[in-house]
């Protein structure tokens, strides 16, 4: 039973980005029901959020809810100082908000690369930077804790598959796992962990348009040997673990979340 004292995260402050839909919605609530404080973040969907504060709330933990565009540097100081100002500090932090901006590569607008690159890869970088500026504070403050806070990057298996008609999107990605690796090996000194977790087909809006229908999801299956579409919550548990001191010896790792997708060939 998941009891207050057997919480796995108790105690712990998570901001999870692009929190109101999808895998960092699953992320959030598994992290507030382990007990973490949940900064929500949200860009444009507000109401969502505002509902996964009441069920995070409901499972007995807290959540403020942030608007913050990763991409701007001044939103991601606002949500970090937010963070602080509502619980104190921040333990976790789960770079996940994502989009795509999808076109084959002869017809792929400048806009298009430069949206796809600011979200997914120097928004990331942003919160890393902001994240880890907290965890150095800290561990000045807290020499004797174990981990002084974790960074979980949401990558995808596109971080090693190419991607044709997603370049935008699978350049992204590879940058974010050199990224997490670069950062695993530069912060490690400083007793902070970064991971990664690259998803296979997961069911969610990003990707709503192909297995919504039929022909869709018999496709997605023809790439995963496990033969189901995964879940938010497939992910969630595994974020769950990951920010628990049962990984504290793990970083600069990449755990893929794909029911087997990268064992086949590209
Ligand atoms: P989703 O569309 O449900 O979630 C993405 C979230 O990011 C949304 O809530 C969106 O509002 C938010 N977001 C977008 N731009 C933002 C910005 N600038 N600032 C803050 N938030 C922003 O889709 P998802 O599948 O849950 O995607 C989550 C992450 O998982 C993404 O990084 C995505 O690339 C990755 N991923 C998903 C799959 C999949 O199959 N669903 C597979 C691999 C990787």
């Amino acid at each position: 039973m998941n009891t207050i004292e057997n919480k796995r995260l108790k105690g712990k402050v998570a901001v999870v980005t692009g929190a109101s839909s999808g895998i960092g919605e699953g992320i959030a609530l598994a992290m507030g029901r382990e007990g973490a404080s949940v900064v929500v973040n949200y860009n444009s969907n507000e109401e969502p959020a505002q509902e996964l504060k009441k069920k995070i709330e409901a499972a007995g933990s807290q959540a403020v809810v942030v608007q913050a565009d990763v991409a701007n540097p001044e939103d991601v100081a606002r949500m970090f100082k937010a963070a602080c100002d509502n619980f104190g500090t921040v333990d976790i932090l789960v770079n996940n908000a994502g989009i795509q901006r999808d076109a084959s590569f002869l017809e792929m607008t400048l806009e298009d690369w430069n949206k796809v690159i600011s979200t997914n890869l120097t928004g990331h970088f942003l919160c890393a930077q902001a994240a880890a500026k907290e965890f150095v504070k800290r561990r000045v403050q807290h020499e004797e804790r174990k981990a002084a806070g974790h960074i979980i990057f949401i990558s995808s298996v596109h971080d090693i598959i190419p991607w044709a008609g997603h370049v935008n999107y699978a350049t992204a990605k590879g940058g974010v796992q050199m990224l997490m690796k670069t950062l695993a090996q530069e912060l490690a000194p400083n007793k902070i962990r970064v991971n990664g977790i690259s998803p296979g087909a997961i069911k969610t809006e990003i990707n709503r348009s192909v297995w919504e229908n039929e022909g869709g999801r018999e496709g997605m299956l023809t790439l995963i040997p496990y033969g189901r579409i995964g879940e938010p919550e497939d992910v969630a548990k595994v974020a769950v673990w990951l920010a628990t001191d049962e990984a504290d010896y793990i970083t600069g790792t990449t755990i893929y979340v794909d029911g087997g997708m990268t064992l086949y060939p590209a």
